[in-house]
């Protein structure tokens, strides 16, 4: 016999394994878990790879030459992601963002868009397909990936200033490409396009209003993301998180702006307008005032682990059930089991006890389970 060999990176985070329960109730899309939080979102990590190193998520001195990237044998293949994400269909997902990593390394990621985007809820409706990137590649692909079936892109971009992102990227890609791939994504349909930027106090928060002005009066969507304590890797500190209030006084002073209403139930990013109706920014605070009790996202990670939470220290190996040939309404039945136990709430706790959380427990890389 051979003995199987399983890959160090595999190993890097515990896995809880996933349960098939004796009795496998069918998906009705209404699945709940403790907190009663629905399954809506699904963010699907395509590549624990990335041709950046953000100082805040894959910084150098851990991602280096050494460091275990999964082998291509442990990533669930297009087929794989496709029956569950159709499984996560059934039990109420309406939306699924393609992240990781990079998720435009991925090769062929355009044939992975057209298989999902031919996926339908249980009322007959497409699903919202959306990707996050960190731009490089965008201005190649973005007519191929609107053609398989994209509805939208999020493209991350840290600031204007050329010294300034090539500090956070630390790789010397240039700003100009980036808003390159953001101007052609819109020309294709790709929009409104959102820009994410993640504001680390210290680094780049000199660029909070130049970056509102720069996309003020355009019909991109720029966002502030606080800096998180996702991974272990990033060195957080508390002190380097400009609150999102802090970032809205800013902008606010030169150009003002108000308060608007969520799009949506469960929306991370709260909405603000300009005042002369020159657009909108959102604040993502998910540091300072968690979201949690409206979460409705699970993680699906590279290798098949599902994740109930960003901050959760293990997954749940599903990949392990659809390479033992288990059926759709075993792997259903076992996704409903752990959403219907999932509590998880770690920003909401964070909140209540700041430093204690960040150091006490292990925790995923973002570049791992995806943003
Ligand atoms: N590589 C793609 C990108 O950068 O858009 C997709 C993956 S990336 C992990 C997804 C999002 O997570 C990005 O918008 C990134 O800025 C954000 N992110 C990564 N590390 C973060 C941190 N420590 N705090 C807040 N946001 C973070
Ligand atoms: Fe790569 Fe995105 Fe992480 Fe930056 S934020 S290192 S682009 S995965
Ligand atoms: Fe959701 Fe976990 Fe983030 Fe709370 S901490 S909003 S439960 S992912």
């Amino acid at each position: 016999m051979v003995a199987k060999v399983i890959p160090v990176a595999e190993q890097r985070y515990p896995d809880n394994g996933a349960h098939i329960p004796a009795v496998l109730e069918a998906p009705t899309g209404l699945l709940a878990d403790t907190r009663g939080r629905a399954l809506r979102d699904l963010r699907i990590s395509v590549t624990d790879r990335c041709n950046f190193r953000c100082v805040y998520c894959m910084p150098k001195e851990v991602f280096d030459k050494d460091y275990a990237f999964l082998p291509h044998s442990s990533l669930l293949s297009f087929e794989e992601i496709t029956r569950l994400a159709r499984i996560f269909a059934a039990h109420g997902v309406q939306k699924i963002r393609l992240t990781g990593g990079e998720p435009l390394l991925r090769k062929n990621l355009e044939k992975l868009v057209e298989m999902l985007a031919a996926l339908r809820t249980p009322e007959g409706r497409p699903l919202d397909l959306t990707l996050t990137t960190n731009g490089s590649l965008l201005a190649r692909k973005a007519q191929s990936l609107k053609d398989a079936g994209l509805t939208r892109v999020t493209v991350s971009l840290d600031s204007l200033d050329d010294a300034v992102f090539k500090r956070m990227n630390d790789v010397d890609f240039p700003v100009a490409e980036v808003l390159h791939g953001i101007e052609v994504a819109q020309q294709v349909g790709l929009g409104p396009v959102k820009v994410n930027m993640v504001v680390k106090g210290g680094v780049n928060d000199s660029e909070i209003v130049p970056m509102a002005r720069h996309f003020k009066n355009t019909p991109v969507i720029l966002r502030f993301i606080e800096y998180m304590d996702v991974g272990a890797s990033n060195g957080w500190k508390m002190d380097e998180v400009v609150p999102s209030a802090e970032v809205v006084r800013r902008i606010s002073a030169e150009m003002p702006l108000v308060e608007a209403e969520p799009n949506y139930s469960g929306e991370t990013a709260a909405r603000w307008r300009y005042a002369d109706g020159g657009g909108e920014v959102g604040v993502i605070a998910s540091v300072t005032q968690a979201f949690c009790s409206d979460c409705t996202r699970a993680r699906l990670s590279t290798e098949g682990r599902i994740y109930t939470c960003l901050f959760a220290s293990a997954g749940h190996d599903l990949r392990a059930l659809l390479r033992t040939g288990r059926s759709d309404a075993e792997i259903e039945g076992a996704v409903a089991h752990l959403w219907s136990r999932r509590g998880d709430r770690y920003s909401e706790l964070r909140t209540i006890n700041t430093e204690g959380l960040s150091t006490s427990r292990p925790k995923v890389e973002m570049s791992y389970i995806g943003g």
